[in-house]
């Protein structure tokens, strides 16, 4: 999969931070925004880069590189998660940096942008190397990070359990307990009840409202979800509780396929258990390939970036796309959605349940108290209509693409906010 992601964004040459720069020049097209305020926004605030060494288990020692970007934070502190993979580059930070600013404005939560990461394929590392480097990591970003500077969380191969390192080792350095460094903990110290399963909640809510919009009937809507991890899983198992009918499913490895519709609690999650997915007893398989390809209702790609390309655009069957990974779509590939006339409900918003979540937890660290799961769960369902109402009204009113509507609410509340607060000195 990791090797896929690369080769695909070759092809089409076009990295995270050119995705992101293209959208943000489609939305400032529509927007009546100074256009001062939009070079600014094209570029990221600061990019840290660090070298990270780490005493391997047989003795040696290797060094490894690591990022943290931080895009805007007109509208509150640096937000947004830490990636282990090998594809984590610089360039790639930056761009869902900038995606984290637009998502915590779309969701008007007073967190800006940032992401970061460390060059490393994490099944390489046994637990102890893992720990090891988080917090090393945790204590070289220290001086660029803080409850009320810039805030990381879990990404693709980090976990709550990364984070309570990181926050262990941060606390440990400021010698006093700082929960609010770090979201996406364990509950037991100060991480939020229902964090994990956030940002594949909002991707079903979402998910919900447009099958709505659309006028179609959940119970006859068929999903096809890529990835099986905790977006992908907590998506397919929302909608399926709503009644809709999730035919494949799949992991690195591979996809499952079942036409009557697969029981998604009883396939393990890739978290849960790799490679459970391919390995799990369904009446077809498929390539992830052929996945994307399928004809169905709606297509929830929630694994890795561009992976609907123009390779692929025009064999996409699905009549919808809700996105759950950050980045599926290159904006070549969302042009040939757009003329196709298949709505692409993105990233922006229909994954952001997870920082908000976040956001969330930092408020119950801050407070020292914690919210019960029910008031998680009510408190996002009220968020997520907010931010749906919002982006809905602009599709309605515009007669814009879905993404380009979400652009055009975050883009004026993050334009607004530089207005009114101007550039100094
Ligand atoms: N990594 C997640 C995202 O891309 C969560 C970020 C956060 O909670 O800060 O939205």
């Amino acid at each position: 999969m990791a090797a896929k992601g690369t080769s695909k964004v070759e092809e089409e040459s076009e990295s995270a931070v050119q995705t992101a720069r293209r959208q943000l020049e489609r939305a400032a097209a529509q927007v009546d925004v100074d256009p001062g305020t939009i070079e600014r926004l094209s570029h990221p605030d600061k990019v840290h880069q660090v070298s990270i060494p780490l005493r391997r288990d047989d003795g040696s020692l290797e060094v490894f590189t690591g990022y943290r970007a931080q895009h805007d934070s007109v509208r509150g502190p640096f937000k947004g998660g830490l990636r282990y993979h090998p594809d984590v580059s610089a360039e790639e930070c930056i761009g869902l940096s900038m995606w984290m600013t637009w998502k915590c404005a779309v969701m008007d939560i007073p967190f800006g942008g940032g992401k970061g990461g460390i060059v490393v394929d994490p099944k390489t590392l046994s637990e102890d190397e893992k720990e090891r480097l988080t917090r090393r990591f945790a204590e070289e970003l220290r001086d660029m990070i803080g409850p009320l500077h810039d805030i990381p969380a879990p990404d693709m191969g980090t976990d709550p359990q990364t984070m309570a390192w990181f926050m262990d080792a941060y606390s440990m350095q400021e010698g006093e307990t700082t929960p609010g460094v770090v979201t996406g903990k364990p509950p037991v110290i100060g991480g939020s009840h229902g964090r994990e399963e956030s940002p594949g909640r909002s991707v079903g809510i979402i998910a919900r409202e447009a099958i709505d919009y659309y006028d179609w009937n959940p119970e006859e809507t068929t999903v096809a979800v890529q990835g099986f991890g905790s977006v992908g899983a907590n998506a397919a198992r929302y909608l399926d509780d709503l009644g809709a009918k999730v035919v494949a499913v799949s992991d690195v490895e591979g996809a499952i396929y079942d036409p009557d519709g697969l029981d998604t609690k009883d396939v393990e999650g890739h978290d849960e258990k790799p490679g459970m997915v391919s390995g799990y007893d369904a009446p077809k398989t498929l390539g992830n390939a052929e996945l994307l390809e399928l004809d169905v209702d709606i297509l929830i790609p929630a694994a890795v970036g561009n992976v609907l390309t123009t390779d692929n655009a025009n064999q996409i069957q699905a009549e919808m796309i809700v996105e759950g990974a950050n980045g599926p779509t290159t904006s070549a590939a969302d042009a040939i959605f757009e003329e196709r006339g298949i709505p692409v409900i993105p990233d922006i918003l229909a994954n952001a349940g997870g920082v908000t979540v976040s956001y969330f937890e930092w408020l119950q660290d801050i407070n020292r108290r914690a919210w019960s799961l029910e008031r998680v769960n009510d408190e996002l369902e009220t968020e997520m209509l907010k931010a749906w109402n919002a982006v809905r009204a602009e599709v309605d009113e515009r007669n814009v693409t879905w993404r380009d509507a979400a652009y055009i609410v975050a883009l004026s509340r993050v334009a607004k906010a530089h207005e009114a607060r101007g550039l100094w000195p």
